[in-house]
């Protein structure tokens, strides 16, 4: 008898060397990509099984195949799982991503043509938000807003006027790159002004918003989309919770009208994130994400690093490299040499290419499931310093990396994993 893996590395070495290699950058490297987490190993066991062979077109108990009475169960408990979680009256776990979900929104309930009113991706919002080289942009009329330049903080006047000026028929609000709080409320006044419906996109604060750290989006929105890999910490994919009215039009929209086969071992992993989830020590782990972003961004501001809106609510921050000289590009490179993973991140009203970006995005969700705490985010936040006071030192990049590793060996990704 061998595992999954000993199967791997006799009949395909070359992508278990990738599964090693990966494995390993993983456990040696601190993750700050704060669309990233660390599943639990049960959620990787659900992910790598058989439940991958199953087709199951349809929904539980109303099937396209035969012998989907096992799945169903799965499928049954994802759905009971994320309405526990969330407190929505229905939800479509099925989405194979974040992007489908939204797709899904769009399509069940906006004809080609139609007007949106969305955050504007350089001021933090999302590809599926309107932009010009996505379905979203292509398909609909997309009118943005933004942040203000003053704070950096989404400027609900500028929503209400374009609101009332364009009359769209959806408003969109969430965001990949904003942080801080997002007032649904807010946005539902705006909406029921507008006579518009109201999507919000909670990718990112999914977990936050699950243990009601920020304030509760489901009373206020049609439709709470979001991916299920981010702060929720489950497999990659996505979900869709929406009012009873909209249950039927969603559910035909994702499957037959834009999906086939649901992955059923992806739903699987879905129903054992959400039992995690569901666990008291799902609200402290949120809650230490928060802790821990706000310990960062101190210490960044103590070293004179510009954070757009000077500073976070939520588990990201953006740094403005202007007044350190220095683009997102250079940074991202810099720092993933020394063993710190970040993303380059367009600013509010940035004036270089999205190639090259004037900040970058950093979080606190995957360092916090390792078990970083304060001390930790101290730590990184003067290597990030180090690092942007003498980027072009590639010694320094190699002392910093050997200094990287020995903290992550303290707090190992996977302790118990074969
Ligand atoms: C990540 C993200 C998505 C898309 O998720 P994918 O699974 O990558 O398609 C959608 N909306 C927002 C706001 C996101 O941050």
């Amino acid at each position: 008898m061998r595992t999954a893996k000993q199967f791997l590395a006799v009949t395909d070495p070359e992508i278990y060397a990738v599964y090693t290699g990966e494995r390993k950058r993983q456990e040696e490297g601190i993750e700050l990509i704060a669309s990233e987490n660390i599943v639990h190993p049960a959620v990787l066991a659900a992910l790598g099984s058989v439940l991958t062979n199953k087709y199951a077109e349809g929904y539980p108990h109303a099937r396209y195949y035969g012998g989907c009475e096992v799945v169903d169960v799965a499928e049954d408990l994802a759905r009971e799982r994320a309405k526990k979680l969330f407190g929505c009256d229905h939800v479509n776990v099925q989405p194979h991503s974040g992007s489908q979900a939204n797709m899904a929104v769009y399509f069940a309930t906006l004809q080609a043509g139609d007007t949106i009113l969305a955050m504007d991706l350089a001021h933090g919002g999302h590809l599926t938000h309107g932009s010009a080289v996505n379905f979203s942009g292509k398909l609909f009329n997309f009118v943005h807003y933004g942040v203000r330049k003053e704070d950096g903080r989404i400027d609900m006047d500028d929503v209400e006027k374009k609101a009332m000026e364009f009359r769209p028929k959806m408003i969109v609000c969430g965001a990949s790159a904003y942080p801080r709080e997002i007032d649904a409320e807010a946005f539902y006044g705006v909406a029921k002004k507008a006579g518009a419906l109201l999507m919000f996109d909670i990718a990112h604060i999914a977990g936050l918003v699950a243990m009601k750290l920020h304030k509760d989006p489901v009373p206020w929105c049609d439709f709470v989309t979001t991916t299920t890999h981010k702060t929720l910490r489950g497999p990659r994919g996505g979900m869709v919770m929406c009012r009873a009215e909209h249950a039927k039009a969603l559910d035909k929209m994702i499957f037959p009208g834009m999906q086939g086969g649901p992955l059923m071992h992806a739903i699987a992993a879905k129903a054992v994130s959400f039992k995690l989830a569901l666990e008291p020590s799902f609200k402290d782990y949120q809650k230490q994400i928060l802790i821990n972003a706000k310990a960062l961004a101190d210490a960044l501001t103590g070293y004179g690093f510009n954070l757009v809106s000077g500073g976070t609510d939520n588990h990201m921050m953006l740094l403005d490299l202007r007044n350190r000289g220095l683009t997102g590009k250079v940074m991202e490179h810099a720092l993933n040499q020394a063993g710190l993973t970040v993303n380059k991140n367009a600013v509010p009203f940035d004036t270089e290419k999205p190639t090259i970006t004037s900040g970058i995005r950093i979080g606190t969700p995957a360092v916090t499931t390792r078990g970083f705490g304060e001390p930790e985010m101290k730590r990184v936040a003067g290597w990030i310093e180090r690092i942007a006071k003498d980027v072009e030192n590639e010694g320094l990049r190699k002392a910093v990396k050997e200094e990287v590793r020995a903290l992550c060996a303290e707090f190992p990704a996977y302790p118990d994993l074969e």
